[in-house]
């Protein structure tokens, strides 16, 4: 008999999205099924020919770096944020970290102490309730009767019930797509205020957004600013997920203690991604390729949310933002197929996710992980043609459904 490992370390959930790559690539195996993969939070295209060339370039810094992120990379953030958001905040009070993933996960431990709550605005990325849960926190669902986006009556009484000491979304929203409007941030604001807790604002898909609207962020109120963090990367923005960079920006308390974990945690991020970020927000051609991105992901969200809406049963609302479409599916709990000689029942986002998987080899993450079970995510970060297939793929497959 071995020695027992932490109860954390067995009943932490592994990451539903992450996951799911490795079922897909069996499934394809054992039926030779070519299956079109709508899971991935990732863009489909990689960084631009000079920020990878930086990327070598900066494979000379190997020796370790400062904890808190190169001096002027955090420099230029600080213009970025400035730009972008509108507010100042000084290279000194943002931290650089081993991605968004990273430096909410140090955060969060910097935040809170056992037992205290984190109120997560649902739906949420699947990561959010796991990471509060390492910091030994409680994760709390907020909003998580049904609706899409946030409602400020209900979110106050939420917040007062359960005690919560740290507010946490993604705007744009993964899995939604919902962007929360100016005026919706400003109630949320209020709240915080009067309740003076922590606001963890997750804009890492800010640079997705449609039909010309603008981001808003909470940073960007005023009087907040002892109470807003800021969490961001380049991720998604320049199609580098697999270089683990993110930020954080906030109060310099806060960003001081992260530091003295993250010194510990993990020593920063890699130096060689930090310096070819140098290059990324500052260059004309990572500023296109990013543009392109998004005119098609809009393109692929108009094509695929159109279409889906139009299958029977099947209602999603147009996400403003992010790069997934969110369609309920609940309708179709109860419902069933045959597969290999065998009949299926569908009772939850998993069983509608294998339906898919197996009737019409399209695939998709089950709701569930995300905090709404009666919903599945697509990613639109792909090939327009991905998009119309799957949109035929999925079509003919509802035809087997026995309702
Ligand atoms: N926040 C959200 C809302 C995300 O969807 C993701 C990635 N899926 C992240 C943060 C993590 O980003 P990173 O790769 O920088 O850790």
């Amino acid at each position: 008999m071995a020695p027992l490992i932490s109860k954390l370390g067995g009943e932490i959930k592994p990451s539903a999205t992450l996951s799911l790559k490795e079922e897909i690539r069996t499934l394809g195996k054992e039926y030779g099924f070519k299956i079109i993969n709508l899971t991935v939070g990732e863009p489909d295209t990689g960084p631009t020919e000079d920020v990878l060339e930086a990327l070598l370039e900066g494979g000379k810094l190997h020796k370790y770096g400062p904890v808190q992120g190169d001096p002027e990379l955090r420099e230029i953030l600080s213009g970025v944020i400035n730009k972008e958001i509108g507010v100042r905040y000084d290279p000194q009070d943002i931290a650089i970290t081993v991605g968004a993933k990273g430096g909410l996960d140090i955060l969060m431990r910097v935040l809170l102490e056992p037992g205290e709550t984190v109120g997560i605005m649902t739906p949420f990325w699947v990561t959010y309730p796991e990471s509060v849960k390492i910091a030994q926190g409680i994760p709390c669902f907020l909003g998580s009767d049904g609706g899409l986006r946030p409602n400020p009556e209900k979110l106050r009484r939420e917040i007062e019930n359960k005690n919560i000491k740290v507010l946490l979304y993604s705007s744009p929203c993964n899995p939604s797509g919902v962007v929360y409007t100016r005026d919706e941030l400003e109630e949320i604001a209020k709240i915080v205020k009067e309740k003076d807790i922590w606001i963890i604002s997750d804009e890492i898909y800010a640079k997705f957004i449609f039909d010309g609207r603008r981001h808003a962020s909470i940073l960007s109120i005023e009087g907040l600013r002892d109470n807003a963090i800021l969490v961001d990367g380049p991720a998604k923005r320049f199609g580098v997920p697999g270089w683990r960079v993110g930020y954080v920006a906030g109060p310099r308390e806060v960003i001081k203690a992260l530091i003295k974990l993250q010194g510990h945690v993990n020593s920063g991020a890699s130096r060689p991604a930090q310096y070819a970020m140098r290059v990324a927000y500052t260059s004309q051609k990572a500023k296109e390729a990013t543009d392109d991105m998004r005119q098609r992901y809009e393109r692929n969200r108009n094509i695929f949310v159109k279409g889906l809406n139009e299958i029977d049963g099947i209602s999603c609302i147009k996400p403003e933002g992010a790069f997934y479409a969110f369609p309920s599916i609940d309708n179709f709990f109860g419902a069933k197929y045959e597969f290999a000689g065998k009949e299926y029942i569908i009772k939850t986002s998993v069983d509608f996710r294998n339906f898919l998987l197996r009737k019409a080899q399209v695939a998709g993450v089950e709701g569930a992980p995300f905090g709404m079970d009666g919903y599945i995510r697509f990613s639109l970060a792909t090939e327009e043609e991905n998009i119309v297939n799957a949109l035929n793929y999925i079509n003919h497959a509802m035809k087997e459904l026995h309702i």
